[in-house]
């Protein structure tokens, strides 16, 4: 198996790298070095940048503004991104809820979200998750029920990624709670985060940062027209969607950059009298780590071309080991940084603390997102289904046990 890139993939890597180096805000770019999550107007400002060049809704069809990537390509671009170090696309937008209208949307719906949801003109939030539903998805409880051409809904959805900044929600109701299959009676609605009825409470993570929250529906009004498919088959629209989610499931360019910028604070931090990165054990570490990542990206590739030549219609479920291993080694990689920061990688709101006693910060400016940094990442093999479902998938369909 010949796993060399081609020299147009080489050139559009080149292509690629050089567009983000020309064009991401310095400002952006440093605090993402830094490893704090990108603000929401440096989501909203990366990008309309990359819109503006024609590569946002980088795995849309070319008739809804995609750039006609092969999966190569997307792969590659995803990557340079993460290792610029840039913020991701707002993954509901473009992964999740594009593909969806494209594939099971009325002409209506696409034209009027799929644009606005390019430029991110609508910020976008998933309501999947609630208490008692999130690996067992189906038995969700959230009901909508259907008044004239309005749907009412009414219930609790849980782990909310960024509703705060929602205008919009793409939400899995209950609209038949008699379906002899728990899977039968559920629909796919888009709901306006601005309609009366909804309160959205945040849920204050590890990390100390606001992220997630819960959001809660009483009497909601949504118009008929905001249905996504059929009514009762909403699971065959979650599922299309779950599956687009694996798109760059691993992440690696986030961990090659982190591993990358360990390095570079390694040459700071002295250690016994030397560099750290001088020390054996860390470079012990981090050469386990590079072989990792090496590994994984074969095993992407293998994956890639694999769907490629089945004619790229279904997820193949090896991915799943994407996500396992992508997200074992972001993990491993955030707690590399933290150690290179040692007891300087405190919490920023250690900071924050010192700076209302009015005490002097302690550490430099690369140290204080490191902890948090890592808190974050807890949560990777968790969201986008934990791993052990995933463990549970190959399991099943690859390893058939
Ligand atoms: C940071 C973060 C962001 C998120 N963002 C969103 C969002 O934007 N929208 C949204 O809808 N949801 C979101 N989620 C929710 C996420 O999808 C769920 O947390 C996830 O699906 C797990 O569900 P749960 O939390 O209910 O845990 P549970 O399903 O209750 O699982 C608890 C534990 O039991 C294990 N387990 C469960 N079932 C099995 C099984 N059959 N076999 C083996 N082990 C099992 C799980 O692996 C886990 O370790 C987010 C979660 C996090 C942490």
């Amino acid at each position: 198996m010949d796993l060399r890139f081609t020299p147009e993939e080489v050139a559009f890597r080149e292509e690629v790298r050089t567009f983000i180096a020309e064009n991401l805000p310095r400002e952006i770019k440093e605090r993402m070095r830094l490893g704090h999550p990108p603000r929401k107007q440096d989501t909203i400002a990366w990008q309309r940048i990359l819109n503006a060049k024609g590569w946002a809704a980088f795995s849309w069809p070319a008739d809804w503004g995609g750039p006609g990537w092969t999966a190569i390509q997307r792969m590659i671009f995803l990557e340079e991104n993460l290792s610029a170090p840039a913020p991701e696309l707002l993954s509901f937008n473009i992964t999740m809820l594009g593909p969806v209208l494209v594939q099971f949307g009325t002409q209506a719906q696409k034209e009027r979200f799929l644009p606005r949801a390019a430029n991110l003109d609508d910020w976008w939030c998933q309501g999947f998750s609630e208490p008692g539903a999130g690996s067992d998805l189906a038995s969700l409880r959230t009901a909508a029920k259907k008044e004239d051409d309005h749907y009412i809904v009414n219930g609790q959805k849980i782990w909310t990624s960024t509703a705060h900044n929602a205008d919009w929600c793409f939400c899995l109701v209950r609209t038949n709670p008699q379906a002899s299959k728990r899977q039968e009676g559920i629909s796919f609605l888009l709901i306006d985060m601005k309609t009366p009825g909804i309160e959205v409470r945040p849920i204050i993570s590890i990390d100390g940062s606001h992220h997630l929250n819960e959001v809660f529906f009483t009497d909601v009004k949504v118009p008929v027209e905001n249905l996504v498919g059929e009514e009762n088959k909403g699971w065959s629209v979650a599922k299309y969607l779950l599956g687009n989610e694996r798109t760059g499931i691993a992440r690696l360019g986030k961990s090659k950059e982190r591993v990358r910028y360990a390095k570079e604070v390694a040459r700071e931090v002295r250690m016994g009298g030397k560099p750290l990165i001088e020390d054996r054990a860390f470079r012990t570490r981090v050469a386990q780590l590079e072989i990792d990542m090496k590994a994984l990206e074969i095993t992407q590739l293998r994956v890639i071309s694999a769907y490629v030549k089945s004619g790229g219609n279904k997820p193949d479920p090896i991915s799943s080991v994407l996500k396992i291993k992508g997200t074992e080694l972001l993990q491993n990689s955030s707690e590399l940084v933290m150690d290179v920061g040692g007891p300087q990688a405190m919490p920023v709101w250690q900071r924050e603390l010192a700076a209302l006693a009015n005490e002097p910060a302690i550490g430099p400016d690369w140290a204080p997102q490191m902890a948090p940094a890592y808190l974050m990442l807890r949560a990777a093999s968790i969201y986008g289904g934990t791993n052990e479902i995933q463990k549970n998938i190959l399991n099943k369909a690859v390893l058939g046990l």
